[in-house]
């Protein structure tokens, strides 16, 4: 546990939040692995990242949950070192539906960890890294979705808007916080290979819909975890409340 550099990954578990954790690992952070429901699978990804030399912890946390959020940065703040990244990552949306057959608990579940989630871990984030706050600075990358793009119709315009919200919320607070040393960026991810999708009640839906991409297949994780990483990084000093596409050309 000597490293100074603490990174959050919210949804750290599994698909692009491990894979984002995984590889953080090997760049020089101390990497807090957020978990909701398997504690296993996260601690699972924290010895992965000392396989490859790095060091973690998994920390439970439902991010839709103030309470939950409040003891995650407890957490973090009982930690030697400094917390210099966020990642909002986790995420979850509810099986393909029309809008008139969608009921009022499913569109709460999903902005309340899509966007309060990320709301409040940025807020949290800020409070410990802004330099107005004797922090020593960092970066936040959400993980929105092509979906703020397209309104994902006839399948999630719910989980949609979520991501739409959580476009505005980037760009907003990146130019809140700019002054007080923190760049806030956003990936918008789609058709990434993950369990999202089965999660979504379509194990198959990247498979069945690859081939109308320009790019003619689905994305891996790996792929948005380096992107993740870049933002996160010093190489992108100059760049806030900006999005990175990865849709294979959609
Ligand atoms: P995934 O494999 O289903 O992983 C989602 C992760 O988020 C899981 O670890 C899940 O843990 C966690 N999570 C969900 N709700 C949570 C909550 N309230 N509190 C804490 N953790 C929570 O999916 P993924 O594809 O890697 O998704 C990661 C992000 O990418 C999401 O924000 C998603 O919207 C976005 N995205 C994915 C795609 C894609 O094609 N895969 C495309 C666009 C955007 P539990 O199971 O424990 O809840």
């Amino acid at each position: 546990m000597g490293s100074e550099r603490l990174l959050l990954v919210t949804g750290g578990s599994r698909g692009i939040g491990a894979a984002t954790a995984l590889k953080a690992g090997t760049r020089d952070y101390f990497v807090c692995v957020n978990y909701r429901r398997s504690f296993e699978a996260a601690a699972s990804v924290v010895d992965g990242i000392r396989e490859r030399g790095g060091d973690g912890i998994p920390v439970h946390a439902d991010v839709g949950r103030e309470k939950d959020v409040t003891r995650l940065f407890d957490a973090i703040d009982a930690l030697p070192g400094n917390l210099v990244g966020v990642v909002n990552n986790a995420g979850e949306l509810a099986p393909a539906a029309r809008l008139e057959n969608m009921d009022y608990d499913r569109w709460k579940s999903i902005l309340t960890t899509n966007l309060f989630g990320t709301m409040c871990c940025t807020r949290e984030g800020i409070r410990r890294m802004s330099r107005r706050f004797g922090g020593v600075g960092g970066a936040i990358v959400n993980v929105s979705s092509a979906a703020s793009r397209t309104g994902a119709p006839n399948e999630y315009v719910d989980y949609a808007a979520s991501k739409g919200a959580v476009d505005s919320f980037t760009i907003g607070v990146a130019r809140e916080v700019a002054a007080d040393g923190i760049r806030v960026n956003a990936v918008r991810p789609g058709f990434i290979r993950t369990r999202i999708h089965a999660e979504g009640g379509d194990p198959r839906r990247v498979e069945r819909l690859q081939d109308a991409l320009p790019m003619r297949r689905a994305g891996e994780p790996d792929e948005v975890a380096e992107a993740i990483l870049w933002l996160l990084s010093d190489e992108a000093s100059y760049v806030t409340g900006s999005f990175i596409d990865m849709a294979g050309g959609l």
